[in-house]
């Protein structure tokens, strides 16, 4: 038995199985590169579903997090410490004055305090949120009540948000849906487990007039799109459309866990004292490496790298020109490699022998979402294997065909 079926097993035995079994047992990491338990070595072109942003193990978060943990780990919300402040300030820097921040430890949390913070400011007259079908929140009750995917959320209702599901993309039926009852749309800029699929042009901007129209709040999740993903420190900055309330996690902490909602306007106030409250939340040493990586992308001059490398990567990726490719999705870092038919599993398998995280986002959909640091030579080497990844893949899926 190798290591990682030993690793499986023990893993079958003790866990809940909500995520299944995985497939490899990862040791550790270093820039784009993990190794798992058997010493097999990936190029890492999912990066901890698009969390860790600077690759594994880089020395700003080495040094950020050993420092906050050797100093002062923990506070609680007793009392305050410096980095959370910092942490907020730089936020609020990047996105315009008049914004406040609540911290939070994951992506649905944030999405939680949002969902708090649009009842507390819209009142029990306005009890309905409108969504996007094949829109993700996260998987606590709230932010799953919102979630536009029928198979994850409907074992869990009743829930205590009123939910209305628009078509993703489609500007009448947001219209028509956003009314005076109507507290809030909640959107992503892009679907994310949706399958990378971009808003059309406009879309955001058709949703900010609906909102203002009928005295809704826009609320953003940028979870997944934000810090530095799609080339720009926020994807909504392209659309020059703001937002009442905005999410983050995943690449915030680049790997520590944080979330973050920010309420701009009468947003930012519509907690107060009592509202909400999270023991861990602003947690030092997650701000500590949120703060790293932020400085990071600044430093790097990661936004315009994220750039180039990502238009490479696309570019190189449609240029194969395989049947089994119909096209590549998203912008940045953050692509999806649309496929002719329900092969994602089998590239996303297929990949990984090779020597390539990647994950099947959707049956049709193979997402890439690596680290920002990504090199030009780490996405060729991606691009020149492709090729035989899907002359394999094609196999098996003939295999299964037959079978
Ligand atoms: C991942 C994700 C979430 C949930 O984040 P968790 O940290 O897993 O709770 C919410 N919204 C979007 C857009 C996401 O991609």
């Amino acid at each position: 038995m190798s290591a990682t079926e030993l690793l499986q097993d023990r893993y079958g035995a003790s866990m809940m199985l909500t995520y299944g079994v995985p497939p490899v047992a990862l040791a550790r990491g270093q820039g784009c590169t993990v190794w798992d338990v058997d010493g097999n070595s990936y190029l890492d072109l999912i990066g901890g579903i698009a969390v860790s942003a600077l690759g594994h193990a880089h020395p700003a978060i080495i040094e950020a997090v050993s420092r906050q943990v050797g100093t002062l780990a923990h506070v609680s919300n007793l009392f305050l410490h410096e980095r959370q402040v910092e942490l907020a300030e730089r936020l609020i820097g990047l996105l315009g004055t008049d914004g406040r921040v609540f911290l939070a430890n994951s992506g649905t949390e944030a999405n939680e305090a949002a969902l708090k913070l649009v009842r507390k400011a819209q009142g029990p007259d306005r009890p309905v949120v409108v969504a996007a079908e094949h829109g993700f929140h996260g998987r606590t009750m709230g932010a799953l009540s919102v979630t536009g995917k029928a198979s994850i959320r409907e074992p869990f209702g009743p829930f205590g948000v009123q939910a209305t599901f628009v078509p993703y993309g489609d500007p009448a039926a947001l219209r028509s849906a956003v009314g005076a009852d109507t507290a809030a749309v909640f959107l992503e800029p892009t679907l994310g487990e949706g399958g990378i699929v971009p808003a059309p042009p406009g879309y955001l901007k058709a949703a900010r007039e609906a909102c203002d129209e009928a005295g809704a709040l826009l609320v953003l999740d940028e979870i997944q799109s934000g810090i530095g993903r799609t080339g720009e420190w926020f994807a909504h900055q392209k659309e020059g459309v703001r937002p009442d309330v905005f999410t983050l996690a995943k690449g915030l902490g680049g790997g520590l866990p944080i979330g973050a909602c920010i309420g701009f306007g009468r947003c930012g106030s519509a907690l107060s004292k009592g509202d909400h409250g999270s023991t861990f939340g602003g947690n030092p040493v997650a701000c500590a490496a949120a703060l790293a990586v932020l400085d990071t992308i600044d430093k790097e001059n990661l936004l315009a790298r994220v750039k180039s490398v990502g238009e490479h990567l696309a570019t190189g990726i449609e240029a194969i020109g395989h049947p089994l490719i119909a096209g590549v999705r998203g912008s940045g870092l953050w692509l999806a490699i649309a496929l002719s038919g329900t092969a994602g599993t089998a590239v996303a398998a297929t990949a990984q022998r090779h020597g390539f995280l990647v994950n099947a986002v959707q049956p049709d959909a193979v997402r890439l979402a690596p680290p920002l640091i990504l090199s030009t030579a780490e996405a060729d080497s991606f691009i020149a294997a492709l090729p035989g990844i899907l002359a394999a893949a094609s196999v098996v899926l003939v295999g299964q065909e037959g079978g």
